[in-house]
């Protein structure tokens, strides 16, 4: 399989130079060059498949001809060590917990992923990559916890100061050995401009070998297709066990960058049968008012208690009107998408707390809202809904802590990391600031 730029002023490329490079020479996007149709076959025994199987059916066609099945397979086991279970909350309505990985939000598969790949390309050579990842709470730790301690790579995480949660913040600024916590004095915005004009900086293109971990590369999205395949495969169980009648799947995503819906999308492209993607935004409504208006005007982002979908200016965007080539009117048709206030947000965290005696973050909230606006506004057909619960609630206590009626418990992993000590180095929204810590660092 090949990898073209989506701007198409660079060569195809094979994935491992995809993996590595991150980002093309002309400044475009991966995508690969078609899209592997599943068999129908695989569908019908897919309810007993285990999320490392379908793992193995749906990335193999990707990495077929540079990574032999049983190192995959190897990749596969390492990356995805935890569950992705679909939980049940009424008649018809789903969440799909993407927590369980070691940082506790659904970016630990695509990090995870990325890390295992990224050191299977480097193991014979001696090669020192940098990796630059900007984040705006939840992919910094995934990519840090990845990469940690993987020989070859060296991790900077670029933060931006005062706009993550003090859970999440510590999470990425607990590592040590091969990761370094930069706290840029800026937003989120700030580090995604930070890192790409790291990466068109000649003289440090010549100095360091840089990559990006950010949601661009496509090792990271490959990965977020695959549950939504294990999604339809849970779900097909429940179903069959319980002699229920077939609904069309309509799938509720919480967006910023748009990688995970970007990851649905392609598990469409590749054969899912899914209805409809909701696309849930807080306050930053630019991915809204392209599919209300037909205009993507990219503005600066806003703070909001979803933090992880703080994005003014969505990275996959690009990605998405390309993989529907360029078509407005079919975008439409697949994606639905509203935006929340944050008093809408913690609403929903209360409402499903109290009709489910479920504990859901602010950012599954926002998709369980969109949900709820899709069911409706097109009251006509049913549907079993599922929405991706992206992040542990536990992950945002200090947000939801008065909002559910019963005590929220911190997983054992977080815990420990919460009793580690801060370290990280400020840097201004300055990219001399960054060059020069580049340069001048051991
Ligand atoms: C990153 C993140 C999102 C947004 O995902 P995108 O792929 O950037 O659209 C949603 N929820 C949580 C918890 C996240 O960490």
């Amino acid at each position: 399989m090949k990898y073209f730029s989506i701007n198409r002023k660079s060569e195809p490329v094979t994935f491992r130079q995809a993996v590595l490079s991150g980002i093309a020479a002309d400044g475009g996007l991966y995508l690969p060059e078609t899209f592997p149709q599943v068999k129908d076959k695989f569908f019908a025994g897919i309810e007993y498949l285990s999320f490392n199987e379908i793992a193995m059916k749906v990335l193999q066609p990707y990495t077929a001809d540079e990574i032999e099945p049983d190192e995959l397979k190897n990749i596969i086991e390492r990356a995805f060590n935890f569950d992705a279970p679909l939980v049940q909350l009424s008649n018809n309505l789903y969440v799909l917990e993407l927590f369980h990985g070691p940082t506790l939000a659904f970016k630990d598969f695509g990090a995870r992923f990325m890390a295992q790949v990224t050191s299977y390309f480097l193991k014979d050579n001696n090669k020192q990559i940098t990796i630059l990842v900007a984040t705006s709470g939840d992919t910094g730790s995934a990519v840090a916890n990845g990469f940690y301690d993987v020989p070859g790579t060296e991790v900077i995480l670029l933060y931006p100061s005062g706009k993550v949660s003090v859970i999440q913040e510590k999470q990425l600024t607990t590592f040590d050995k091969n990761i370094t916590a930069l706290e840029v004095e800026g937003n989120f915005d700030d580090c995604q401009r930070l890192v790409k004009e790291a990466f068109a900086d000649e003289e440090l293109k010549k100095r360091i070998h840089l990559s990006s971990a950010n949601s661009i590369n496509i090792a990271r999205l490959l990965p977020q297709s695959v549950y939504y395949f294990y999604a339809y495969a849970q779900l097909s169980e429940l179903i069959t066990t319980r002699k229920e009648k077939k609904l069309p799947v309509v799938f509720s995503v919480p967006c910023g960058n748009l990688g995970n819906l970007t990851g649905g999308l392609m598990a469409y492209r590749m054969g899912l049968p899914v209805k409809r993607f909701i696309a849930g935004v807080n306050s930053n409504t630019v991915f809204s008012e392209y599919l209300k208006t037909g205009k993507f005007n990219p503005v600066p982002a806003i703070k909001t208690i979803s933090n992880a979908m703080d994005v003014g200016s969505p990275s996959n965007f690009a990605r998405i009107k390309e993989i529907f080539n360029n078509d407005y009117e079919l975008i439409k048709k697949i994606i639905f998408s509203r935006s929340f206030t944050d008093e809408e947000t913690l609403d929903a965290v209360k409402s499903v707390n109290k009709k489910f005696g479920y504990i859901i973050d602010p950012h599954g909230a926002v998709g369980y809202l969109a949900l709820n606006e899709y069911l409706s506004a097109e009251k006509s057909e049913q549907c079993s809904g599922i929405v991706l619960e992206t992040a542990h609630p536990a992950k945002f206590i200090d947000v939801i802590k008065n909002t559910v009626g019963e005590e929220i418990i911190i997983p054992e992993r977080l815990r420990a990391c919460l009793q580690k000590e801060k370290r990280s180095i400020k840097i201004s929204s300055d990219f001399k600031s960054l060059k020069e810590f580049l340069i001048n660092r051991g």
